[in-house]
């Protein structure tokens, strides 16, 4: 009795004086939970089966698009460091060497994408070993525990974990899957400031992009080819001339690109948009951006005037990013000046729409990877896109892929963000971009640094 009442009075002392070690910080990434699973297993109305006690939120995180990893993780974590992927997936082409590179077990090592090496605890292989693919949540949990111990017995003030695993239940059993892998981490969690009561921390737990689907997912990668052959283009892998296509498929995604001469940008997304079970096809302009869907054309145009973002956006015919009653709000709320639109209302106004923050997202998916698409495609739901026979999800033998991401739709793209940092309001959403800032100082890229973690 005695020892307790005299650490307790040198804790009021010390924190009186204010000399408290500041916390420690553990930042925690599940690839591809939606913020839904995470908001269910937060749930008040749960009452004492409620998971992360003293954390707020879940934030919607918005994701870029593609929502996908390769975008996401250098979109949201760009601001304090983290360098762009050369591709949107692991096979993508190469500008410089005008040629399709990337996807194979060899190249895996060759090529860099930083983020890879960005984490304290990451991820090891290209695609996971087996025991993943086959028992993600098992494996998944058990690679938190070993992680999370390492945290404790380091001693860095912060401390990165990025979990594969996650994904990996979502696309081959479903999202909900994940709820047992929430569990355990709060445990893991409780755990860890139980065993180490001198070395407080706090947490920061955040998934790069959603997941979508349900029912067995259509491929358009059939189609696709068969259009663009008929519409007088060849699917090539370098890009020789204007009649030439250069496509890379590779995993199974609900997202796709096509590399084109200049000239035949127009052509082949109007091609492309055309296509059963694609969405839409964006490129840019000399100013400006184009969208086109099976519900019209629009033209998206951006400016910055009074330090803020603006943007013009005129449909040809049609509405292709359904945001003309959006806008028709806007304008009667007096928001609306000579035709531009405010980006932060713009924001707002898409959170909870079919295809959320549409505009700044399709503006970023050209500037988010260091080799960038020329048409860039999101395929509607129920639909995917992907070669089966180089791909790791086809092999697994789980049956038909039911869940996958990387469009621009809300299942695919809102992930969640949820914290116990002191300091910190939960707000109702947060774009990629701006949600690692309330934790973490910003910090410039250095042109050509090598990421951190194994120099390749
Ligand atoms: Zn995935």
């Amino acid at each position: 009795m005695i020892v307790l009442c005299l650490l307790l009075a040198t804790a009021v002392v010390t924190s009186a004086a204010g000399d408290e070690p500041p916390k420690r910080r553990l930042f925690v990434i599940l690839d591809a939970v939606p913020f839904q699973v995470a908001a269910d297993v937060m749930d008040p109305a749960l009452g004492d089966e409620a998971l992360f006690e003293g954390f707020k939120g879940p934030t919607r995180l918005v994701s870029t698009f593609p929502s996908s990893t390769s975008t996401a993780l250098p979109g949201i974590l760009g601001p304090i460091g983290l360098r762009r992927s050369p591709g949107y997936e692991a096979r993508f082409f190469d500008w410089q060497e005008g040629k399709v590179r990337g996807g194979g077990a060899i190249s895996y090592g060759r090529i860099e994408f930083p983020w890879r090496e960005f984490f304290d605890w990451g991820r090891k292989g290209p695609a996971g070993s087996a025991i993943e693919a086959v028992k993600p949540i098992k494996s998944g949990i058990k690679r938190l525990r070993n992680a999370v111990d390492d945290f404790v017995q380091s001693d860095k003030d912060e401390f990165w974990i990025y979990i594969a695993a996650t994904d990996i239940a979502g696309h081959v059993i479903n999202p909900d899957a994940v709820k047992e892998f929430f569990k355990a981490l709060d445990e893991i969690l409780l755990e860890a400031r139980q065993a180490s009561p001198e070395r407080p921390f706090d947490v920061v737990v955040f998934s790069d992009h959603g997941m979508d689907g349900g029912e067995p997912l259509i491929n358009v990668w059939k189609p696709v080819k068969k259009a663009l052959k008929a519409g007088g283009y060849r699917y090539k892998k370098r890009l020789k001339s204007p009649q030439v296509v250069v496509l890379t498929p590779f995993g199974l995604v609900s997202n796709f690109e096509a590399y084109t001469e200049e000239e035949a940008k127009g052509p082949v997304a109007e091609i492309l948009a055309g296509v059963e079970g694609v969405d839409l096809c964006a490129y840019e302009l000399e100013e400006g951006w184009r969208i086109e869907s099976h519900r019209g054309s629009a033209t998206l145009h951006q400016d910055e005037h009074d330090g803020e973002l603006w943007w013009s956006y005129e449909p040809h015919d049609g509405d292709p990013l359904e945001f003309l009653d959006e806008m028709a709000e806007m304008e009667q709320a007096g928001l609306v000046r000579e035709g531009w639109l405010p980006d932060e209302a713009c924001f707002d106004a898409t959170v909870e729409a079919e295809n959320p923050d549409a505009f700044y997202r399709i503006v970023h998916a050209f500037q988010l990877v260091t080799n960038p698409a020329s048409v860039i495609c999101s395929v509607g739901r129920g639909y995917m896109y992907g070669a089966p026979r180089t791909s790791f999800m086809a092999k697994l033998g789980k049956g038909r892929l039911r869940w996958t991401h990387g469009a621009l739709n809300r299942e695919a793209t809102l992930g969640f963000l949820f914290s116990d940092v002191e300091d910190w309001q939960a707000p109702d959403a947060v774009r990629f971009d701006r949600a690692i800032l309330p934790f973490h100082d910003a910090k410039e890229i250095e042109p050509g640094a090598v990421a951190s973690g194994q120099p390749r």
